[in-house]
């Protein structure tokens, strides 16, 4: 790894940035200006943060808060955890633990470290983890692999039987760090009663393991707490995502990455319900003004992802939607099964908080509609699986196209991804594979990428 990308903590260079770039934001027009000047190559992203207004702003305070968070972790006398998206973080911060969530990491990484992050990922490598796991994880974790953010306390995932590179990733950091390491598993089936009863014992085991790591016992109180916070988060989440369903679409493409990135860190906590409110206001004044959330207020097109992001340098895909007035509606990173989702089809989850087994069945239930861990658990045709899952959306949607981005080393969706194009077209709408990693842009450059998605758009007649 070059000398230059080792001078710097990772979390501490991406904590740095985004705080500043907040802190900017709201000084004066001369400040802010100063301050592009002195990041010329993170000049073009913190401005089209700093460009959506409040809801840029808040979410870069929010992310900033969450790496506070980690860095300070120590000093506070508590644990921090490798964990992954689909592990709802609410257990996680009733137990006074900071959870290192490595794909929003490796995200954060993608923007903020953008020279280092491919490096990073080949530390990876060198420290005998194979090159062709998913590239989500492996970028943080080569950071902290190669010691430039500090050793985590112990893993607690939950996607053994959903995703073997992810399940993989983090058992092979639990070997390298020599920590504990806990598994939630996941039966193929979530809603009959053994699935459930499974799911139950499975989290009490969890819990049990967490107060063993922490020396606490579970504060009940506090779950309560931040469940019933994470309840108010969902109902307006939901509400969000139904203005999706106006035409035009009001809510800002980028929102449903800020949707994502925050539940996955911050669920439960006050961060949280701020940034989904500042969202919701803006989307709100869009629709009541009848206008798109594209830059120009317009929609020709609406798309529907059906997988996950670009994320390479920039966030290009966003502004490539942005400039061609094309709606984003959403992707699989979205989609949480609330009891309130519109798109719920047979399955949900509700919040129950009365008794402490209420609210382990809920959580328990909440984790096994995470996305990922919902529909790509077995066969993609099955009942309530992928495919299915996304003809729901779309027939409440109403897309132009339906697009997958995903990465390389997802053997659980490039399995089946044809297949799924092969029903969707068959179905009536137009579908592009992303051929790309989304996490790291040596794989394909975006401007081939880009090319490729802008040729889909000719042939298709979308132009
Ligand atoms: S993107 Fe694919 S490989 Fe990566 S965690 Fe998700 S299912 Fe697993």
């Amino acid at each position: 790894m070059r000398q230059e990308l080792t001078e710097y903590d990772f979390i501490w260079s991406v904590n740095n940035l985004l705080s500043t770039a907040a802190k900017t934001a709201k000084g004066t027009p001369k400040e802010y200006q100063a301050l592009l000047k002195r990041i010329p190559h993170f000049a073009d992203l913190i401005d089209s943060m700093v460009g959506l207004g409040e809801p840029g702003i808040v979410f870069l305070e929010s992310f900033a808060e969450y790496t506070d968070m980690i860095l300070n972790a120590k000093a506070q006398g508590k644990k921090t955890c490798f964990t992954t998206f689909c592990q709802s973080p609410v257990i996680l911060h009733a137990m006074g633990v900071v959870p290192l969530v490595l794909e929003v990491l490796t995200v954060a990484g993608t923007l903020i470290r953008k020279s280092a992050i491919g490096e990073f990922m080949d530390y990876c490598l060198e420290a005998g983890f194979t090159e062709t796991s998913c590239s989500s994880q492996r970028g943080s974790m080569g950071a902290y692999l190669a010691g430039l953010a500090e050793k985590p306390d112990f893993v607690l995932i939950d996607t053994p039987g959903i995703c073997d590179t992810n399940a993989n990733s983090f058992a092979f950091a639990a070997a390298h760090f020599d920590i504990p390491f806990y598994q939630l598993n996941y039966p193929p089936t979530i809603d009959d009663d053994r699935a459930i009863e499974y799911h139950r014992k499975d989290f009490k085991h969890m819990i049990s393991f967490l107060e063993e790591q922490t020396g606490k016992k579970l504060n009940v109180e506090r779950l309560r707490e931040l469940m019933l916070e994470m309840q108010r988060q969902d109902e307006m989440v939901c509400e969000l995502q139904d203005l999706q369903r106006l035409i035009p679409n009001p809510v800002p493409g980028i929102y449903n990455l800020f949707i994502y990135a925050i539940r996955f860190t911050l669920a439960g906590l006050p961060a949280c319900t701020r940034m989904i409110d500042v969202m919701l206001k803006k989307a709100k004044e869009n629709a009541k003004a009848n206008r798109a959330g594209t830059t120009s207020g317009k929609e020709e097109k609406r798309a529907l992802f059906v997988y996950i992001d670009h994320y390479a340098a920039n966030l290009p895909l966003f502004n490539f939607l942005d400039q061609h007035n094309i709606s984003h509606l959403g992707g699989i990173l979205d989609r949480y099964y609330q009891e309130d989702a519109f798109y719920k089809g047979s399955t949900s989850y509700k919040t129950e908080t009365q008794t402490l087994d209420a609210m382990i069945d809920s959580l328990a239930r909440q984790n096994a509609h995470l996305p990922m861990v919902k529909q790509i658990r077995g066969p993609y045709d099955s009942p309530e699986m992928w495919l299915e899952e996304i003809k729901r959306l779309a027939e409440m949607l109403n897309p132009d196209m339906t697009i997958y981005s995903g990465t390389p080393g997802c053997r659980n969706t490039w399995g089946m991804v044809k297949l799924l194009v092969n029903d969707l077209e068959k179905t009536g709408y137009p579908t592009h594979i992303i051929n790309s990693d989304a996490f790291d842009d040596r794989v394909e450059s975006w401007e081939a990428t880009a090319h490729r998605l802008q040729e889909f758009l000719d042939l298709r007649g979308f132009n």
